[in-house]
């Protein structure tokens, strides 16, 4: 397995394949678990050769807290890829990424997806989420990239990234793992105490509630007003937001709409960790 630290060499290992293979890319910010795996394992089954990137990218926190306190596992993570055949893996630096000596003066700007769910709660989010991953792409040039559905906001926001600036690579989305009480599996999970990850297996419960009445044909505003109830009756928990969306523009609904792929998004602190998760219908 290659590890590259800077922009010329893994941009040399793609350029030198580009031609005659595939070549899929995986970023994440490191501290591995099976949800990062199935990305990789789809990428792998898709492509030639898979490059996994770690980086936890600074711009895209912003909570000073959750970045110092963002697990940081590289030894361990590097054994895995490894293990799996991963093919290459780009750590870039901070300098790497955001030169000290050159101004970064650009900022994109999501219009309304900034302003509602994750945009609204962690302003300036997707600005570096937008930044990183553009700078990902043009440094690694993959043909196809990979994200999971956990972050299913982000992946609106990079196909609107990739649709506006032309960006030639195909984005694949990848299902939600989870861990068997149903808790999707996230790095932050490691800061959990074992009650609080108890507790933290009601934001899924309260997603399949809202399923299970969707499906039985319940007025919209209801399920979300009942899905809230349910958990700000949880001492535990500090509901940041409970919605519905549609799916391929990320519009907020009020009412149902039949025939269109919708999901119930939650966001919420356990103890001082925020967890995410969302279930899709239809
Ligand atoms: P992160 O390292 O948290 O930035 O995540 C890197 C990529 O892995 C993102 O595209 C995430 O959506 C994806 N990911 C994280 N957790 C999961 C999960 N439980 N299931 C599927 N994909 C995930």
């Amino acid at each position: 397995m290659k590890l590259f630290h800077d922009v010329s060499s893994v941009r040399n290992f793609t350029q030198k394949r580009k031609n005659e293979q595939k070549i899929g890319l995986v970023p994440t910010m490191g501290a591995l678990h099976p949800g990062h795996l199935a990305l990789l394992e789809a990428s792998q089954k898709d492509n030639d050769q898979t490059i996994c990137s770690i980086y936890v990218n600074p711009t895209q926190f912003n909570n000073p807290d959750d970045l110092k306190k963002y697990p940081r596992t590289l030894e361990g993570d590097l054994e895995l890829l490894e293990k799996i055949g991963c093919d290459a893996v780009f750590c870039p630096t901070d300098q790497i990424m955001y030169p000290p000596d050159q101004p970064q003066l650009l900022h994109l700007d999501f219009g309304y997806l900034n302003e509602i769910l994750e945009g609204q709660h962690r302003p300036g989010h997707f600005d570096g989420v937008g930044l990183v991953v553009t700078k990902l792409l043009n440094i690694v040039q993959p043909h196809r990239a990979y994200f999971g559905q956990k972050d299913l906001q982000q992946l609106t926001i990079i196909r609107q990234l990739v649709r506006e600036f032309f960006i030639p690579v195909e984005i694949t989305s990848v299902p939600i793992v989870r861990e068997a009480s149903g808790l999707a599996l996230s790095s932050r999970n490691q800061r959990l105490s074992p009650e609080e990850k108890e507790t933290a297996i009601q934001l899924y419960q309260t997603l399949l509630f809202a399923q299970k009445q969707y499906k039985a044909g319940t007025d919209l505003s209801t399920i979300t007003q009942q899905a809230r109830n349910r958990l700000n009756q949880d001492s535990g928990i500090q509901l940041e937001y409970f919605e519905a969306v549609r799916v391929h523009d990320f519009q907020l609904l009020e009412e149902r709409t039949e025939n269109q792929p919708i999901a119930f998004c939650v966001a919420a602190y356990v103890g001082d960790v925020r967890l995410i998760d969302n279930v899709l219908i239809n």
